[in-house]
């Protein structure tokens, strides 16, 4: 790849074909793989990433909202695609693209039923959430029979597929409570092949849980951030590739004596004579104070400098008094040499926040 000119966020497609292969090596290969692309595939590019992805054979998208599936759509996107958390004002427009809903109140499946009536639709692909101790979105398991009753009832609308999410796939300290959850989800799986009597593909499995519970992969898996090249544990991070990596280019340095500050509200003083270089990103492309006052590091001709002082909205300042670099010269803020994650812990948040967090206001770029 060439020198960066610009701030740019490169994407490699190679890194993305080297995660998924590994992590369909950890599943049989009849399982079905559903690629989660939502946030413009974690701050990626959403389009780019899922038309690879169809190309090796991923059987099916998620995203979270309607406005995300019709983007890939648009981007040439043919294989099924479910959307997590569709609001009820874009149901007309998420069965005219051809998403698959998933649904998780009483509520939402009536309104999602009157609209697929209102369209003519017959047995529309939907999945069913349910909640096993996440607390977030989800039936719960004693309403199957209400469920099963307003279902057949109907003909718009198909089950299609029961899923549910896991709280702590990653955390060994929680191996219990993730066994609950799984023993809670395949009780639900059971009542509901009694109910529904037809055939429901069964999916609960994100990145951690295909690493750590692939015993109950069940039709098919959910990953995003092994994807993207990380797994929330030291052993799979290290048989993953980054596949985005932010760079920059030094655009001024400056040599300041002891005493002086650098940017606003003076949070960084200068102790000793100080080289500072100005780095063209900020605050505005998802790089957040969090990450100033000399706590987080970027890498600059193999050396690692700290960002001093405030982050400002469309700047950073760094100390390259102990590092040989000219104006011009490219700077790694994260990516390949200095994985997300470990940038991301300086601040106390996760590699999933930051990379979600970078805004469109960055160059894509991708390689291969
Ligand atoms: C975001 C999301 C995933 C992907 O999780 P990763 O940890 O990134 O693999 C899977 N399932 C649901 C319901 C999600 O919201």
């Amino acid at each position: 790849m060439a020198k960066a000119e610009e701030t740019v966020l490169e994407i490699d497609l190679k890194a993305l074909g080297h995660n998924y292969r590994y992590l369909r090596s950890k599943i049989k290969p009849e399982t079905k793989f559903m690629a989660v692309v939502k946030a413009y595939a974690y701050g990626s590019d959403s389009v780019s990433i899922a038309k690879h992805l169809q190309d090796l054979g991923v059987d099916y998208f998620a995203v979270a909202y309607v406005n995300e599936g019709i983007t890939l759509r648009e981007g040439g996107i043919t294989a099924p695609i479910l959307v997590l958390h569709p609001q009820k004002i874009h149901f007309k427009t998420l069965i005219e693209h051809r998403l698959e809903p998933s649904i998780y109140s009483k509520a939402i499946l009536a309104d999602f039923i009157a609209t697929a009536q209102k369209l003519n639709t017959l047995d529309y692909p939907i999945h069913l959430k349910f909640n096993t101790g996440l607390n977030r979105l989800g039936f719960s398991a004693d309403e199957l029979p209400e469920i099963s009753v307003l279902i057949q009832q109907q003909q718009a609308v198909k089950i299609i597929a029961i899923l549910s999410h896991l709280a702590a796939t990653e955390d060994s300290k929680e191996t219990k409570f993730t066994n609950l959850q799984l023993h809670r989800f395949d009780a639900i799986c059971q009542q509901a092949d009694a109910l529904f009597k037809t055939k429901t593909l069964k999916h609960v499995l994100n990145t951690s849980g295909i690493i750590n519970y692939a015993h109950a992969q069940y039709d098919m898996v959910r990953s995003g951030i092994g994807l993207y090249g990380y797994g929330n544990e030291p052993h799979v991070d290290e048989a993953l590739q980054p596949v985005m990596t932010l760079k920059t280019i030094i655009a001024q340095k400056h040599s300041i004596p002891s005493g002086e500050s650098v940017g606003y509200n003076r949070k960084y003083k200068s102790s000793s004579e100080t080289v500072t270089a100005t780095l063209p990103l900020g605050h505005a492309d998802g790089i957040g104070r969090q990450y100033g006052q000399g706590k987080t590091f970027v890498s600059i001709n193999g050396h690692m400098a700290p960002i001093i002082g405030n982050v400002c909205m469309d700047m950073i300042m760094v100390d390259v008094s102990n590092i040989e670099c000219s104006e011009g010269d490219e700077v790694i803020i994260f990516g390949k040499e200095l994985p997300a994650n470990t940038f991301s812990q300086t601040a106390e948040t996760i590699s999933y926040e930051l990379l979600t967090g970078l805004s469109q206001r960055i160059k894509r770029v991708l390689t291969n």
